[in-house]
């Protein structure tokens, strides 16, 4: 069994995949070209942003957010304990000081009451200038998004979505991707919306900062690309990443609909015997993964083994949180953050994607079930 079946969606797309990839060879075209614009036309409407910047990677995304931003030294830029490191490591780079705030207990989104204090905190010490907010749409879940909203215009703060995990899922009818003053997203090939390779984009509906963009991710181009008016970096969609993205997108919105599917089947026969995951209200999540919570962190490993001894993959997402790594050693951080802290020790993510069968899924549900009331 696959944990994401990405084999099964390649054998259900060959035909058009190959046909896209086959005319950029023919075409020699492998940077840039009519097949990148298109496909940055299409995310744009799909998402329902004005401007949609392709680049090389989700990390790339939120690095150029984070510089468009002016991000850097002395300012405080805000993001859950438990989420990618990605979400937060080019701000560190870029010299600003992280602020860890703990999650929600079922909905493992970043914790609206937790932020506010964070912020109120940073401001009274006075050491740092609260800047940004990053909210993640964790596992494909959509943020507290309207609440964060506001409390990033009540303190005055820049607000980007991280929706590395949340392409095609909804809030509030409108797109994940969509929020914020700049969005981000990841292409990696087990994301819901995922290339052959590594890719990302940018999204915003402000004109400067869009052009901004373009500017940094090209070496900080001006006119030309030989005619530099600010330090960028080099960051680009391979062509042929645009072309496998162009056939995936046309099929992204019923493979979100099957993943309800999917998922609703989990829910309804495991919600007895484990945690299972809590979408955020108004919401469609993308499912990136179908995540459950164990009671602790011996009744997960135990799940863990049981499953591995029946061929069943599973993983953990993530067994750290952000404060505790050592990457963060040297900001010397005290706070504790009960709720990621739980999660990180309970959390499993069990095989999921469109193209799971009801069988792999029977099988699946047996074994937990099976584990879970032998006694543990
Ligand atoms: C995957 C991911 C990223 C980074 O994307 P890459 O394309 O791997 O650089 C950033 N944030 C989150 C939440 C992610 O899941």
């Amino acid at each position: 069994m696959e944990f994401i079946n990405l084999k099964k969606q390649y054998i259900t797309f060959q035909k058009e995949i190959n046909e896209k990839i086959q005319k950029v060879l023919d075409e020699a075209q492998f940077i840039g070209g009519e097949e990148i614009q298109q496909f940055e036309e299409k995310l744009a409407e799909y998402i329902g942003r004005k401007y949609c910047i392709s680049c090389g990677n989700g990390t790339d995304a939120l690095e150029l957010a984070f510089m468009a931003l002016g991000v850097g030294d002395g300012d405080a830029v805000f993001c859950p304990d438990m989420t990618f490191i990605a979400s937060i490591e080019s701000a560190c780079t870029l010299g600003a000081t992280p602020i860890f705030c703990d999650i929600e207990k079922r909905t493992f989104n970043l914790s609206p009451s937790d932020l506010e204090n964070k912020i109120v905190q940073v401001s009274k010490a006075g050491k740092l200038t609260p800047k940004v907010v990053v909210m993640v749409d964790f596992l494909g879940n959509p943020a507290d998004i309207e609440v964060i909203q506001k409390i990033c215009e009540k303190y005055n703060l820049l607000l980007i979505e991280d929706a590395a995990q949340a392409i095609g899922a909804v809030y509030n009818g409108q797109k994940c991707g969509s929020f914020g003053d700049i969005s981000t997203t990841s292409f990696f090939p087990s994301k819901p919306l995922g290339c052959y390779g590594d890719g990302g984009a940018v999204f915003t509906d402000n004109q400067e900062i869009a052009e901004c963009i373009k500017s940094l991710k090209v070496h900080g181009k001006g006119k030309s690309k030989y005619d530099n008016i600010r330090i960028g970096m080099n960051s680009r969609l391979d062509t042929i990443q645009a072309a496998v993205l162009q056939v995936k997108l046309k099929y992204l919105n019923n493979e979100i609909e099957i993943r309800q599917e999917k998922a609703e089947k989990y829910n309804k026969e495991l919600m007895n015997y484990v945690d299972i995951p809590q979408i955020t209200i108004n919401s469609v999540s993308s499912y990136a993964q179908y995540v459950l919570l164990l009671k602790d962190v011996k009744n997960r490993n135990k799940l863990q083994n049981y499953l591995n001894e029946r061929n069943i993959p599973s993983l953990v997402y993530y067994p750290k949180t952000l404060h505790s790594m050592k990457a963060f050693e040297k900001y010397k951080i005290e706070d504790n953050y009960p709720n990621s802290t739980v999660y990180s020790q309970c959390n499993v993510g069990i095989p999921f994607s469109a193209y799971i069968t009801e069988m792999e899924q029977n099988k699946v549900i047996k074994s937990i079930i099976e584990c879970i009331t032998d006694g543990i």
